[in-house]
């Protein structure tokens, strides 16, 4: 069980991946094969010493691409693959073996999932028939917001279609939640205690976590529900895509298509969905990234507020992602939002704390302030080890039964 986990997050055109050891600390070789199908796919990857690859793979498909990946591992053989899974629906509350039975249930959860599971699922369905002699795991985004209790999962619309068709809050970015929940065990001496966590990336979620488990998320039957993201509009008037319709005869799909990939940061600056971008150009006097960035915070700072209502205690908030771990100014200007909330900042730590480590930001009295880096790959190296571990010890168990009884 020392041998390194390969961890692979398929998207549709493109295949991230890492080859985990068993110290979580370890440096690791992780890669990425982007633009997938097209001319101009490539492989770029970083082995454990920090020696870049980059490898063009014209016209690349999903299999070619995991044979690739394989053969740039340089001998060093996983124990297993943890593959990450967007919706586990209600069926998957932890990670669980890949066999055909799982894989058919999995492919069931399409229409909750329309533009992730299917891309899951490809890499899934390739690197099983690549390698039959590896166990593969699924590590499911939803699986962590299963403890969420119906008052929070509920939308308040037409019972029947949460009995008949499971239209619920299921919530995503499972992974990082649940690492920075465990991080946040380790560092503070509230660590189990009650905590809103923010992961702000591309795709932006925050999350109300007590004793470890998530009590309420900001993302809801898809990833598309709460914060302002990069491309992602968040919460909107659930009238507007009809106001939409009716006044452009705009289709649903057309309205959706808008709402992913042309709202969020970049549809109020009308300039990019990138963050740093937008800082930059803020400082150079653009008032559609000033805008952006202040209704960003500002809605953020609400989420925290309204997710604090989930928490028996309510002991501090902590940032993760690109935007949480790098931006001291996002963070500042959340943070200022929320002073009646006992959520006090130091102006110091925040500006001072390096890019990408881990550090305490509040002033010392009132509620705790943590920047944390998430680590998903871990996360799901680590739920993948376990439970091959678990499977092991049932193994052995059930061996000694059958000895005894013979
Ligand atoms: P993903 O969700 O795709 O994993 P990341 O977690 O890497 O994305 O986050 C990407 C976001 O982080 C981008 O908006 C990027 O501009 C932002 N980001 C990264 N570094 C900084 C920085 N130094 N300051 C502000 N934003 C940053």
């Amino acid at each position: 069980m020392n041998d390194p986990i390969l961890v692979i997050n398929c998207g549709s055109s493109s295949i991230k991946y890492a080859l985990v050891p068993v110290g979580a600390d370890e440096p690791r070789l992780s890669g990425i094969v982007e633009r997938l199908g097209g001319h101009d796919a490539r492989l770029t990857a970083r082995d454990q010493r920090g020696k870049e690859l980059t490898l063009e793979l014209p016209r690349a498909n999903h299999a070619s691409a995991l044979k690739t990946i394989f053969e740039t591992l340089g001998g060093q053989r996983p124990i297993a693959i943890g593959h990450r899974v967007v919706h586990g629906g209600e069926r998957f509350t932890d990670a669980t073996l890949l066999d055909d039975a799982v894989i058919r249930t999995v492919r069931q959860m399409i229409n909750l999932a329309p533009l992730h599971n299917p891309a899951n699922l490809d890499g899934i369905t390739v690197a099983r028939r690549l390698f039959t002699d590896l166990p593969q795991v699924a590590v499911f985004d939803t699986a962590f917001h299963q403890t969420l209790p119906d008052y929070a999962y509920r939308y308040a619309v037409p019972a029947e279609w949460y009995d008949k068709h499971a239209i619920r809050r299921y919530g995503f970015h499972g992974t990082s939640h649940a690492y920075i929940a465990e991080r946040l065990a380790n560092v503070s001496a509230n660590g189990r205690g009650g905590w809103v966590i923010a992961h702000l990336g591309n795709g932006c979620s925050a999350t109300a976590v007590h004793a470890g488990k998530s009590l309420d998320t900001s993302m809801g039957l898809t990833p598309l529900e709460g914060l302002v993201m990069g491309t992602r509009c968040g919460d909107v008037d659930p009238g507007l895509p009809h106001h939409l319709a009716q006044r452009f005869g705009w289709s649903m799909e057309h309205i959706e298509r808008l709402f992913n990939q042309k709202s969020g940061l970049l549809g109020l600056s009308e300039l990019s969905n990138d963050m740093r971008e937008l800082e930059h150009a803020e400082a150079q006097g653009h008032q559609g990234a000033k805008l952006a960035i202040e209704v960003f915070c500002y809605r953020l700072a609400k989420s925290i507020a309204s997710l604090s209502c989930a928490l028996p205690s309510f002991d501090g908030v902590a940032f993760t992602g690109g935007i949480g771990e790098n931006s001291a100014t996002i963070r500042a200007r959340t943070l200022a939002y929320l002073g009646n909330a006992d959520l006090t900042l130091s102006t110091s730590a925040n500006q001072q704390l390096p890019r990408g480590s881990e550090g305490r930001i509040d002033a010392g009295q009132g509620r705790e302030l943590w920047v944390i880096p998430t680590d998903e790959e871990g996360r799901i190296a680590a739920e993948t080890r376990r439970l091959l571990e678990d499977l092991k010890r049932r193994d052995e168990v059930s061996a000694k039964i059958i000895e005894d009884l013979s």
